[in-house]
């Protein structure tokens, strides 16, 4: 180990770890204690060209308590097509933003927008269609072809409502695939893997097996967040997935999730917790559990985090939040864990 990894573990422990006389804390670096985490994305819903996803892709996850993303190209979305997002959106899967047309934003290879791309209509104009149709307010954007103008990628910035964008980048070379390291995000410039048939720009080629949960594996070897941009399924739609290859990543998802050592969960809300343990540290003092500064970010992204508690035989393992119980889960003698949002109220342990 260099110098400076072994520095930046020091660090690490340092500010994961609290101790009190009678109580120590832990914020696990994913959701419950996962080793990794995993994001399902598919691309261009509503456009007529995917219904695969609708048909095939989602009844499978749906079948196995899976959640996924799906990106809308909002203007395309139909009557029929709202409906059916209102019940995935009450199944937990997330809605992100692919933009009101899905017109090109720049010419690839070039930093030249192409004519017909306009920020307000693309983004905003999406953003707001898809809150009156369906009160749901998007909070991740994936740009046409993770093609993006500076301008475009700054007028995202002044969106209250985004946390968050896949990397896009001037020029489609496959430079922005990779695992997103848990302690290093950069919420708007989220990398990932599309999938090819041949591997082609991916990290994975099909010689190593099922590209799909190669990614997977990848999460999980390397500790981090690895997050998987698909189009349709079986539907002839531009480099569809498989089906057996589709339902083989499921069951190992599933197996995955069950075992306790994958998060599969949307993007906003993996940014959400990353930037949480980041920007919301805590502080134990005596027996409250409290923010230790409060600041604009952790005001932007706050929400539940896992907190692993270590207390001593005399304390009863009650928590408290505003006066009022937080429930909890008991993984052994004197260890607990619970979903805290510090932002909500100090939490009071006895
Ligand atoms: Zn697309």
């Amino acid at each position: 180990m260099n110098l400076n990894l072994y520095l930046g573990f020091l660090f690490s422990l340092c500010t994961a770890l609290s101790y009190s006389a009678n109580i120590n804390f832990e914020v696990p670096t994913w959701r419950n204690g996962a080793k990794a985490a995993h994001t399902i994305a598919h691309d261009d819903y509503c456009s007529g060209s995917v219904p695969g996803v609708e048909n095939t892709a989602l009844p499978i996850l749906n079948e196995r308590g899976l959640t996924a993303s799906i990106g809308l190209i909002a203007g395309a979305c139909k009557d029929d097509d709202w409906s059916k997002l209102k019940k995935h959106l009450a199944k937990g899967h997330e809605l992100f933003n692919h933009s009101l047309t899905h017109v090109g934003m720049l010419e690839a290879g070039s930093l030249k927008p192409i004519a017909g791309w306009n920020n307000e209509k693309e983004i905003a104009s999406a953003h707001q269609l898809v809150k009156d149709k369906l009160g749901y307010a998007m909070q991740f954007m994936a740009y046409p072809s993770d093609l993006a103008t500076p301008e475009a990628k700054a007028y995202l910035l002044t969106q209250s409502d985004y946390l968050g964008a896949r990397a896009a980048k001037h020029i489609y070379d496959g430079s922005n695939a990779g695992i997103n390291s848990a302690n290093n995000i950069d919420p708007f410039f989220i990398k990932n893997d599309v999938y090819w048939h041949d591997g082609k720009w991916s990290l994975y080629k099909p010689a190593g097996g099922n590209m799909l949960i190669q990614h997977v594996n990848a999460a999980l070897e390397n500790g981090g967040w690895s997050y998987r941009t698909m189009h349709g399924v079986a539907d002839g739609s531009w480099e569809a997935v498989p089906k057996d290859e589709y339902i083989a990543y499921a069951d190992y998802l599933q197996k995955k999730v069950a075992s306790g050592e994958l998060w599969l969960a949307g993007p906003s809300e993996i940014i959400r917790y990353q930037a949480t343990r980041e920007h919301c540290p805590l502080v134990l003092i005596g027996n409250t559990l409290k923010l230790k500064q409060n600041n604009e970010l952790c005001q932007r992204y706050s929400s539940a985090i896992t907190v692993d508690l270590h207390i001593a035989n005399e304390l009863a393992g009650r928590f408290t939040q505003n006066h009022k119980p937080l429930p909890s889960k008991q993984l052994a003698n004197g260890k607990y864990r619970i979903q805290f949002n510090p932002i909500l109220g100090d939490l009071y342990i006895n």
